[in-house]
């Protein structure tokens, strides 16, 4: 029996948990609490502090920022395949996570701010998936503690989520955004000693390799090829600047493309895969109808750090007696309804245990709860007008909705994602499932823009609408995903 199954020493778990908990809470801390404060940044005027950009702008950059780490994490999963191993490419990544936020702090404006997003891309892409797909690995196949081993860790996320904004959002707007990104740095730097300290006793040995090393011939197509893409997007924007069109709008339109694109490619390719099987394929394309309801949900969800911290900023009541609240307090609603939604949940599905709703029925409850948060955000407009200040609670409320839906949709999407999978696609099919967040969010740079307090009511409705409207035809379509699903749940 190897060492990995007879681990009990953290809550039951590992004690390799323990160290992928803290590591992850703290790059959680570092990037959650940046970017509870990155959108005031962006838009305060320079005589505030800010960098003066507009409010469109600024929302659409925190969207296609929120897309690219995400779609970076397609090159993380590669990077330890086949260079790095885990274990050093989630180093590699903590560190320029923990440069971009210095480079954040540092008085060099939007220049600054360019530099650090691409820095927190690259290192989150190579330190978020694979911090996770570690997480798996300190459970033997088969190990029946490995779905609450991913509970914790997700609480460990959420406990990062939650701290971060009440700190980093406190010094970042209070005293001084550059001070607000020192922090998010030092958190980084607090889970990278711990990562390499604990991590050389608790993290398996494996780790340090590469599963599936590069080999000397394929290395030249692969640079080859990726070369070429290089070149392509420079010939892109070369061309677009000769025209005149080189500003940051048709730049994000043009992520917006590729993020759009590659999880179309992904699927064409399992879909028309030789090593795919007819049981395999048939899955595939049940999961094509939970990826979309999942870049429906992960619009809306992330949507709680641009429009709603908009809202929380312009419309919202902030202070209480003499005091005034930071409104990137609000960011911490989010994790913290995961907190106490957690154990409801793991309760309400050891209860129901076999009796409990399939995977695609869920998904459409969770689409259901994300609709009616945005439905129930027209009210405050209505009753109010868009011009007044209104009670915390309205915001709150919404956040309580769209974690149910979070409950409902997250780990569950996780784990169907895993079991759906063909078994020549596994690894990626992890990457796929950070993808449709990273689409939800390409999709948001254009649809943030549409929201100003004069289209506000209407915003709100139509994108819940829609939400719910899917979530129907989802129901709609349960018996035949079912099918399709092949003995999957
Ligand atoms: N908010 C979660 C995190 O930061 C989940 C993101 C996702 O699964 O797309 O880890
Ligand atoms: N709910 C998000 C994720 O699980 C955290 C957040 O948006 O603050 O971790």
């Amino acid at each position: 029996m190897n060492q990995k199954t007879n681990d009990h020493s953290f809550f039951g778990h590992p004690r390799g948990l323990a160290t992928l908990f803290f590591t992850e809470m703290w790059e959680r801390f570092s990037y959650y609490g940046m970017r509870a404060i990155l959108l005031y940044y962006m838009y305060y005027a320079v005589s505030q502090g800010g960098l003066g950009f507009d409010k469109p702008t600024a929302m659409s950059i925190m969207s296609i920022y929120g897309a690219l780490v995400y779609l970076a994490g397609v090159v993380g999963g590669f990077m330890s395949d086949r260079v790095w191993g885990s274990r050093k490419t989630v180093f590699i990544g903590g560190v320029l996570i923990m440069l971009g936020h210095i480079v954040l702090a540092t008085p060099f404006g939007r220049l600054a701010l360019y530099g650090s997003i691409a820095l927190i891309v690259m290192g989150t892409g190579l330190l978020k998936p694979n911090v996770s797909d570690m997480v798996g690995g300190l459970y033997a196949p088969g190990d029946t503690r490995r779905d609450s081993g991913f509970n914790i860790f997700v609480f460990g996320i959420n406990v990062g989520a939650f701290i971060a904004p009440l700190i980093v959002g406190w010094l970042g707007q209070k005293v001084n955004f550059h001070l607000g990104f020192s922090l998010a740095a030092i958190g980084m730097f607090f889970g990278l000693v711990q990562y390499v300290i604990d991590g050389r006793k608790y993290l398996p040995k494996d780790s340090l390799y590469p599963n599936d090393p590069i080999q000397p011939d394929e290395l030249k197509r692969i640079l080859t090829k990726v070369g070429l893409g290089v070149v392509a997007g420079v010939l892109v924007l070369v061309v677009l600047g000769i025209f005149g069109q080189l500003n940051i709008s048709n730049v994000i339109s043009l992520i917006t493309l590729v993020a759009v694109m590659i999880p179309v490619v992904y699927f064409v390719m399992m879909l028309s895969s030789k090593k795919v099987s007819g049981t395999e394929r048939s899955r595939v394309w049940a999961y094509i109808p939970l990826f979309i309801a999942s870049i429906l949900f992960w619009s809306i969800e992330e949507q709680g750090s641009v429009v709603l911290a908009l809202f929380a900023a312009n419309q919202t009541r902030l202070t209480i007696g003499n005091f005034t609240i930071p409104a990137s307090f609000f960011q911490s609603m989010n994790p913290l309804f995961i907190m106490l939604y957690v154990p409801v949940f793991a309760w309400l599905w050891t209860k129901l245990g076999k009796r409990q709703p399939s995977s695609p029925m869920k998904f459409s409850l969770g689409l259901f709860f994300a609709g009616i948060s945005f439905l129930w955000m027209m009210l405050p407009g209505m009753l109010f007008g868009v011009h007044a200040q209104v009670s915390p609670l309205w915001l709150i409320m919404s956040w309580a909705l769209v974690i149910i839906g979070e409950m409902l949709i997250s780990p569950i999407g996780m784990s169907v994602t895993t079991k759906l999978a063909p078994r020549a696609f596994q690894s990626q099919m992890m990457s796929m499932w950070f993808l449709s967040d990273a689409v939800a969010q390409a999709f948001n740079s254009q649809l943030v823009k549409l929201y100003t307090p004069h289209t506000e009511v209407m915003y709100f409705g139509i994108v819940g609408a829609i939400t719910i409207v899917f979530g129907v035809i989802m129901v709609l379509m349960v018996p035949r995903l079912k099918r399709l699903m092949a003995g999957v749940r």
